[in-house]
């Protein structure tokens, strides 16, 4: 049985750094406990190495990356480091595409104990995920925006939003098996809502039209569907109503941060971008300019990652003890928290980096 597997680190710019060496401290005792081994390949890429070298993604992380067992990725982006065109440095979405990294999991799981923004005490129950589509959508427009006149001859740019068939098939067969594993563990869980704007868009009522197709092939998963800005609405509201809820691109990239304001902010919100073939796993932070460098970077978020990637890599290897090392971790964070003695920076606090990380192998079980 597999019991070694090779993970590409890219922690990239900023508190990138700062979070993935947190979060390698806290699988060491992990590996230890579990029995397994990881091997670590640190590859470079981001703003500041665009900055340095005139490119933001060598081709040899790239290779390293397609030939990884998964990765590991801390953040990439800097505002004041761009591209001539102005747009900012961003390889993380030129791998969503080259590995074909059409899921993007974003978990949105209130921690026990942390002081939630919301006053209703079903808040502790908030415990959804959010599936962006991540390989089309508006996103499709990146680096292919049309500038035109109009016939009344003002300017103008056209971004083209695209939904395709096998994209959109492709993620609500990911959403319905993330449903009925989610059942499995949790007799509670095990809905998938559509979220889109599909009473607008006709490449949205294309979506929500596969969606009740694909829903056949699942009969044990139940079904439901909001528009996007009702979808807001009760993500302030009832949050604790959802369970996995696949959408478009961006509509995810946006939700994912009012789903990561819910449970504490964006230091406590994993991500996972999966592919049939390859898993980056990141928090859904960014590079978080303004604290980086201060140790105080909650590495929360990637070490929940790193837990989703111990999972990812045991499910696709029949590795039982990667699966229980994964849960442990996320309990570990759990047990780390739940007293309300450790109280990060970003919750008001005066936790760092380094009290966080060894809070939570002071937990591992
Ligand atoms: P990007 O567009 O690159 O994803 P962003 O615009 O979402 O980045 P972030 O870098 O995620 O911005 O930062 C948003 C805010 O959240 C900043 O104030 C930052 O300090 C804070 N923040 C982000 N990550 C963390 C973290 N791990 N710990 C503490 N604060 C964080």
């Amino acid at each position: 049985m597999k019991n070694s597997f090779n993970i590409v680190l890219l922690p990239g710019d900023g508190i990138g750094i700062e979070v993935i060496d947190a979060t390698l401290a806290v699988l060491e005792p992990l590996q230890a406990r579990h029995g397994f081994h990881l091997s670590y390949d640190r590859r470079q890429g981001g703003a500041h190495h665009y900055k340095d070298t005139g490119n933001a993604f060598p081709d040899s992380s790239m290779l390293a990356s397609e030939k990884a067992d998964a990765i590991l990725f801390g953040a990439m982006g800097w505002p004041d480091i761009r591209y001539p065109d102005g747009t900012e440095i961003a390889p993380q979405l030129d791998l969503r595409t080259n590995l074909d990294l059409y899921a993007g999991v974003r978990p949105i799981r209130a921690i026990p104990g942390l002081p939630l923004q919301l006053a209703n005490p079903l808040a502790e129950k908030i415990d959804f995920i959010i599936v962006r589509e991540s390989t089309e959508g508006w996103f499709n427009a990146r680096g292919k925006g049309v500038k035109i006149t109009t016939s009344k001859g003002d300017e103008a740019v056209h971004d083209t939003c695209e939904i395709t068939r096998r994209g959109t098939e492709r993620l609500f067969d990911f959403s319905f098996r993330l449903a009925q594993s989610r059942n499995k563990k949790n007799p509670e869980k095990g809905k998938v809502t559509c979220v889109d704007k599909s009473n607008v868009f006709l490449g949205m009522a294309f979506m929500k039209q596969i969606f009740h197709e694909r829903a056949t092939a699942f009969s044990d998963v139940r079904t439901d569907h909001c528009y996007i800005d009702a979808f807001c609405l009760n993500l302030i509201r009832k949050p604790w109503e959802y369970d996995v809820c696949p959408m478009e691109n961006q509509f995810g990239d946006i939700t994912s941060e009012l789903g990561a304001g819910l449970i504490c902010g964006m230091g406590y919100a994993p991500s996972a971008d999966l592919g049939d073939k390859h898993g980056l796993f990141q928090p859904s932070h960014g590079s978080a300019p303004d604290i980086a460098g201060l140790g105080i970077a909650n590495p929360t978020a990637t070490i929940l990652s790193a837990a989703m990637m111990l999972d990812w890599l045991g499910e696709k290897h029949g590795v039982e003890r990667l699966i229980e090392a994964a849960r442990n971790l996320e309990d570990s964070v759990d047990r780390a928290f739940v007293n309300r003695t450790l109280l990060p920076f970003d919750i008001g606090g005066k936790d760092g980096t380094s009290e966080v990380t060894r809070s939570v192998i002071g937990a591992i079980g």
